[in-house]
């Protein structure tokens, strides 16, 4: 069903689905969410996508979106009209988002936000900006 203002997330890989509903936390906020799963997608075979009302999502969101979901689309919806739609793309870089691997880095034993660059995509790796260890795509935790 078509919502009036808000945002919706299209093309979210169906195994993402319930990822990107708990990395954006849309289970513990009280905008009304509504979503879809094993949809039938030309692009991805089966899909996802969610709905939320009221809400327009920040960069560092939407950087969240993209590392679990890249082929995501995002549409922001006003009044029922689209007025703005984009591709998600992959961050270069990005701050207190994803912890770095290494247990002895400053950031996992000090008040320092991690600071991690993307340096390969499938399956992502991240370097951290701090200790220079990687962080794989399996092992990646969300702050
Ligand atoms: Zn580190």
């Amino acid at each position: 069903s078509a919502i009036a203002n808000g945002t919706v997330i299209d093309h979210i890989p169906a195994e993402s689905l319930f990822q990107v509903i708990r990395i954006l936390q849309l289970d513990q906020i009280n905008n009304e969410v509504l979503f879809g799963t094993n949809l039938d997608s030309k692009k991805l075979g089966k899909k996802g996508i969610v709905k939320v009302r009221d809400k327009y999502f920040k960069n560092r969101e939407i950087n969240k979106i993209a590392m679990v979901a890249h082929s995501a689309t995002l549409i922001e919806i006003k009044d029922y009209l689209v007025v703005k739609k984009k591709d998600v793309s992959y961050p270069k870089e990005v701050n207190n988002i994803v912890k770095c691997f290494n247990p002895n880095c400053v950031t996992n034993k000090e008040d320092v936000p991690s600071k991690l660059t993307v340096v390969e995509h499938q399956p992502m790796r991240l370097k951290c900006h701090y200790c220079e260890k990687f962080t794989s795509e399996q092992n990646i935790v969300f702050v």
